[in-house]
C-alpha cells in the first residue's frame, strides 16, 4: 500500500514548509524509500508563469516546460524525486478542470459542488502524481497556512485521505512558531492555536515540526503534547540553524524523525547514511575561504527572486572548498552610479541572472562592460546572455543603438529579437520557448570544457533570441559563440575572447545544480573567482 504524508503550515507563513516537506523527503529515500513530492498552491492561478518574482519568489521550471513555485526547487536540490507537472498542482488548475469536465457534461447533470468533485480532482491528482511501481511515499506540501479560506478544499481532500486509505497509510505532519517574546521566553499558544484550526476540520496532527530560535527543551515538549495531543517523542525542534538550509535533514534525524516516521507508517527501511550530506555541510562551516560573487539584477531586494541562483552559486562554492558572500547591486541603481569601480571593487566573480522586462537593463550592460574590460569572471544566464551580446555589440561592433526589441521595439540594431515565426503572435505564454532541450557544444569553448561533452539538455523559459543577422559579425570582432541548439542553430551559448572566463547562456543551469551534484558551469564559474582573487 501506497503511503500519503500531509505536511501543513500553521500560524504564519514562511516557516520552511517546502524545507521540512523535502527534508523528509530526503530523508525517507535515505533509508531507501521511492519517494514523490507535491507542492499544492491554494491560488487561482493556473500556474506561476504569470506571477511576479517581486511578490512570489522565482519561477522553477521542469523539463516538460511547468512553470512552478519555487518549492520545487527545494524538492529537486534535497531528492531525487522526478519533477514535471504532475507535481505541482493549483486551486486554478483544479476548477479549470472541473469546469471543463462540466461543461463536457460528465458530470451527467448532477450538481457540481466543493465537495465531492473539487475534492476528487484534487485527489486524483495527487494520486497521479503517486503513480508508479517504485513509488512508496508521497509526501504533499500544502501552501498557505490553516485557517486560510483558501486551502479548505485541499485539507478537506487530505481529511478524506484517511476515511478512503485508513489511518495507517497517511501521516500529517504540521510545522508551527514557537516565538519568542520580550524577556526571552518561548511561547506554545499560537501552535496550540493552529493544532485546533486542524483538529476543526477533522485532521489531527500525528507530527509536529517546531521552528523555535533554540532547541526546545523537555518541559517545553511534554506542555505543547499535553496541549495537541501529539505524542512527545513526535514533536521536533526545527531551531534555526547557523550555517544552511542542508542542515535540516541532519538535525531531524537526530531527533529520530525518519525513525518515527516509519513506525507510524508501518513501513521498514534500511539504514540511514548521511555522510554525503553532512559532508557538505562541513564545507559550508568549515572551508578557510570566501569568494565574492556580485549578483546585479532588478529583484535583488527579495531573495527569493534568484533563489536557485544562489543555490548554485554556493553549490559551486561547496566543490571548491570555499563559502560564498554575495554581494548585491540593484541594476538600476548601477545605472545611475558615476563610481562604478568602487562597487565593484571587493568583487571576484560578476553573474547576472534572468529577468524580463526593460528595467535596470542599462545597469546591467554596464556591469558586462565593467567585466569585460576588466577581466573579472562573468556568467551570465539567460537575460545575462543577451546582456553580453548587447554591451557587445554596442561596445565593440560600435552598434550604439543595439537592444533587444523586448526593450526597444524600434531599434536599429536588434541584435536580440523575436523569431521570424513569433511575431505577430498575440498569446504570450504561446511564444515563450520552456522546458528541457538540446543543445550543441563547440569543442574548444570555456562551456566545452566545463560540460566535458558535446550534447547537453538543459531548460530554458525565454522568448527572445540572438538575431541570426548579427552572429557572423559578432564572431568577427571576436565573440566565441559556444553552444546551439540542435534543431535549428539558435545560440545557446557566448563567450568573450580575450578574456579569462566568460560565459552566457541561454538556457537556466541553476535548476539543475545540486548540493550533492554541483552544476559544472557554477563549479568553473566559482573556481574562475577564486583565480582571479588571487591574483
Ligand atoms: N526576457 C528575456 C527573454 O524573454 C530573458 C528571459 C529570461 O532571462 N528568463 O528572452
Amino acid at each position: 500500500m501506497k503511503k500519503y504524508i500531509f505536511v501543513t503550515g500553521g500560524v504564519c507563513s514562511s516557516l520552511g514548509k517546502g524545507v521540512t516537506a523535502t527534508s523528509i523527503g530526503n530523508l525517507l529515500e535515505n533509508r531507501g524509500l521511492g519517494i514523490r513530492m507535491i507542492k499544492i498552491d491554494p491560488y487561482l492561478n493556473v500556474d506561476a508563469g504569470t506571477m511576479s518574482p517581486y511578490q512570489h519568489g522565482e519561477v522553477y521550471v521542469t523539463d516538460d516546460g511547468t512553470e512552478a513555485d519555487l518549492d520545487l526547487g527545494n524538492y529537486a536540490r534535497f531528492t531525487k524525486a522526478p519533477l514535471s507537472r504532475l507535481n505541482s498542482i493549483t486551486t486554478g488548475q483544479i476548477y479549470q478542470e472541473v469546469i471543463k469536465k462540466e461543461r463536457e457534461g460528465q458530470y451527467l447533470g448532477r450538481t457540481v459542488q466543493v465537495i465531492p468533485h473539487i475534492t476528487d480532482e484534487i485527489k486524483k491528482r495527487i494520486f497521479l502524481a503517486s503513480d508508479g511501481e517504485d513509488v512508496d511515499v508521497t509526501i504533499i506540501e500544502v501552501g498557505g497556512t490553516v485557517g486560510d479560506i483558501e486551502s479548505i478544499p485541499f485539507l478537506e481532500a487530505a481529511r478524506q485521505f484517511i476515511h478512503d486509505l485508513g489511518k495507517e497509510n497517511v501521516l500529517f505532519v504540521h510545522l508551527t512558531l514557537i516565538p519568542e517574546v520580550a524577556g526571552g521566553e518561548l511561547k506554545t499558544k499560537p501552535t496550540q492555536h493552529s493544532v485546533n484550526k486542524l483538529r476543526e476540520i477533522g485532521i489531527q496532527p500525528d507530527i509536529l515540526v517546531c521552528r523555535s530560535p533554540e532547541f526546545l527543551e523537555k518541559e517545553m515538549i511534554s506542555k505543547i503534547s499535553l496541549f495537541t495531543n501529539v505524542e512527545e517523542n513526535s514533536i521536533i525542534s526545527a531551531y534555526d540553524v547557523k550555517t544552511s538550509v542542508y542542515e535540516i535533514p541532519l538535525i531531524f534525524h537526530a531527533q529520530n524523525l525518519d525513525n518515527i516516521i516509519l513506525d507510524k507508517l508501518k513501513l521498514s527501511g534500511s539504514k540511514c547514511n548521511l555522510k554525503e550530506w553532512s559532508d557538505i555541510v562541513e564545507v559550508l562551516k568549515t572551508a578557510d575561504k570566501t569568494t565574492n560573487i556580485g549578483i546585479v539584477g532588478k529583484y535583488i531586494n527579495l531573495n527569493d527572486s534568484y533563489k536557485s541562483i544562489y543555490e548554485s552559486v554556493y553549490h559551486g562554492g561547496i566543490a571548491n572548498n570555499t563559502k560564498i558572500n554575495f554581494i548585491k547591486i540593484d541594476a538600476e541603481e548601477l545605472d545611475k552610479t558615476e563610481d562604478i569601480k568602487s562597487i565593484f571593487k571587493n568583487i571576484d566573480g560578476i553573474l547576472i541572472p534572468g529577468g524580463f522586462g526593460q528595467r535596470g537593463i542599462n545597469g546591467m550592460v554596464k556591469a558586462a562592460q565593467f567585466a569585460r574590460e576588466n577581466t573579472i569572471p562573468y556568467f551570465g544566464i539567460c537575460l545575462g546572455m543577451q546582456i553580453m551580446v548587447i554591451e557587445y555589440a554596442r561596445n565593440i561592433l560600435g552598434l550604439k543603438s543595439a537592444n533587444s526589441t523586448e526593450f526597444a521595439p524600434e531599434t536599429k540594431d536588434p541584435v536580440i529579437s523575436l523569431l521570424e515565426e513569433q511575431k505577430g503572435l498575440r498569446n504570450m505564454g504561446g511564444t515563450m520557448r520552456l522546458g528541457k532541450s538540446k543543445s550543441i557544444l563547440v569543442p574548444g569553448t570555456l562551456i566545452h570544457k566545463a560540460y566535458g561533452k558535446t550534447e547537453i539538455w538543459e531548460r530554458h523559459r525565454h522568448r527572445y533570441e540572438v538575431s541570426s543577422d548579427y552572429i557572423e559579425e559578432l564572431k568577427k570582432s571576436g565573440m566565441i559563440i559556444g553552444g546551439y541548439t540542435q534543431n535549428n542553430n539558435l545560440v545557446e551559448s557566448v563567450e568573450w575572447s580575450n578574456h579569462p572566463w566568460s560565459i552566457g547562456v541561454q538556457f537556466h543551469p541553476e535548476f539543475k545544480s545540486t548540493p550533492v551534484n554541483p552544476h559544472p558551469l557554477f563549479i568553473d564559474f566559482v573556481e574562475a573567482s577564486i583565480s582571479y582573487a588571487s591574483n
